[in-house]
């Protein structure tokens, strides 16, 4: 939480402090470089964006790929709104979890926390891939963030839950909802 409000408003002055330190001191060691390198990367890789809605099931999704992955709904996803930009590989707190997976088979966002993995509208269950997404919650919403994403318990997936029907899910008929109020960063 501290580092979403850190990127989006104020660019971790602390952080950033500590770093110039620790660089100046690389530096005059003649390791500057060395030193540097590996954490600009992870600051800058700290988050993943072309994260979307789905207007046909109401999953989140990732866009990144030439295809849209598969749609509980039929086809693809096809996405709307905003533009999701979601940590990963960072501590889980009391407001953030962790185990928020890519599936390679449907493109879309699961909770990798149980022993099974849910419900993939590709068949079978949901397969994990990449960053370990750390998903906000129970923040407040703010002018770069959405709230109202919910687990569904049914097939794992994330999705929105802030209109009235509650899309397709891929284990049958609408999403239920379960668990936190996640707050979503987006650009
Ligand atoms: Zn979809
Ligand atoms: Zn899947
Ligand atoms: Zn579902």
């Amino acid at each position: 939480m501290r580092f979403l409000t850190g990127q989006a408003e104020n660019p971790e002055p602390g952080r950033r402090a500590v770093l110039t330190r620790a660089l100046g001191l690389a530096a005059a060691a003649g390791l500057a470089t060395a030193a540097a390198t590996p954490a600009a990367q992870a600051a800058v890789r700290a988050s993943q964006a072309d994260w979307r809605f789905c207007t046909k099931c109401y999953g989140l999704f990732f866009r990144g790929y030439p295809s849209d992955g598969a749609c509980p709904a039929g086809g693809g996803h096809d996405s709307a709104g905003y533009n999701f930009n979601i940590p990963h590989d960072i501590p889980e707190t009391p407001t953030a979890q962790h185990n928020w997976r890519f599936c390679t088979k449907c493109y879309g966002m699961f909770f990798w926390g149980y022993p099974d993995n849910g419900r993939c509208p590709a068949g079978n269950a949901h397969a994990a891939a990449g960053y370990d997404f750390v998903l906000p919650h129970d923040i407040p919403e703010t002018a770069n963030s959405q709230r109202n994403w919910r687990f569904c318990p049914k097939c794992y997936g994330l999705y929105f839950y802030g209109y009235p029907t509650n899309g397709r899910c891929p284990a049958g008929n609408a999403h239920s909802v379960a668990g936190y109020d996640f707050v979503l960063p987006h650009l």
